[in-house]
């Protein structure tokens, strides 16, 4: 995944074998090749191109860039790098890539990260939630990889700003921000998925492991106000199933058994059949 820093370009440079690898680095690069199956190549284009490539082409993709990388140096009778590889493939023989621009590595990382990452909260954001939420649920039609998704909505939010101010609301979002990123493990995907909710995608977690981790959050995530009032959460919570076909089937049924919660009370988990 693009957070984990564990595909930095270097590191899929030195793959593409620009540099030698260290054996902590081949014992990175196998972790993450075992952890993700066929979405290692996606990964490892995304690094390069910052572009996603679907798992079933990016596989073949990355080998014939690799034997581009290879036609290229022999022509040029020196090493090209993968990167130079890759653009030049993709742009002017395979015409994926449309007009490429050529920025740094650490600039890009910083632009990226902007466009990605919600201000306030530093979760990411929603056009990222979706992104990746079709990217899994694709994945477990193709592979069977199993996905979970948490729907987490602020429980009487508009009181916290009518009786505190919008500030004080602000202050609750960031917490809570915090505190997800703290108790996320390394797979998880949290996001600002809008104004007072939030997204949990739960890679290869089963519903169980999944209803789990939501009682958790809904413990963690309590915020105290000034006057020792605490604001609570509601949770939804969804796996992939015989009748998920698309990720809207998956986020309907997490928010439906969200909407379940704050019919009844509010403040605990519910898990969609
Ligand atoms: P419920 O328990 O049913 O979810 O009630 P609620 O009050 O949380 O839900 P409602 O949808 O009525 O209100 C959501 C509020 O969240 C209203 C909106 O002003 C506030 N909100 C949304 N985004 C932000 C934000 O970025 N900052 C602050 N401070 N408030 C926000
Ligand atoms: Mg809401
Ligand atoms: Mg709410």
């Amino acid at each position: 995944m693009l957070t984990d820093g564990a595909l930095s370009l270097d590191l899929v440079s030195a793959l593409a074998g620009d540099r030698p690898l260290t054996e902590a680095e081949k014992e990175r690069l196998n972790e993450h090749k075992n952890k993700c199956g066929h979405r290692f190549y996606s990964d490892l284009l995304y690094s390069i191109t910052h572009q996603f490539f679907p798992p079933e082409v990016a596989e073949n993709l990355w080998n014939q860039i690799l034997n581009h990388k290879t036609i290229l140096s022999v022509a040029l009778e020196r090493n090209v790098r993968i990167a130079v590889s890759a653009l030049d493939y993709l742009s002017n023989i395979t015409s994926n890539m449309g007009s490429a621009t050529l920025v740094g590595e650490a600039n890009i990382e910083e632009i990226i990260g902007l466009s990605l990452r919600d201000g306030l909260t530093g979760l990411f954001n929603h056009t990222y939630f979706y992104q990746q939420i079709d990217f899994e649920v694709r994945r477990y039609i193709r592979y069977g990889t199993l996905v979970s998704l948490v729907l987490i909505d602020i429980d009487d939010f508009k009181e916290v700003n009518d009786t505190y101010g919008h500030r004080e609301g602000d202050r609750v979002l960031a917490e809570i921000g915090r505190t997800m990123m703290r108790i996320e493990r390394d797979s998880d995907i949290c996001c600002r998925y809008g104004g007072e909710e939030f997204a949990v995608i739960l890679p290869l977690t089963d519903v169980h492991e999944a209803g789990v981790i939501a009682c958790r959050l809904n413990m963690e995530l309590k915020t105290h106000l000034p006057d020792g009032r605490v604001v609570t959460v509601s949770i939804g919570v969804a796996s992939s199933g015989n009748s998920t076909k698309t990720y809207r089937d998956l986020v309907e049924r997490a928010d439906a058994a969200l909407y379940q919660v704050k019919r009844s009370g509010k403040n605990r988990v519910e898990v969609a059949a």
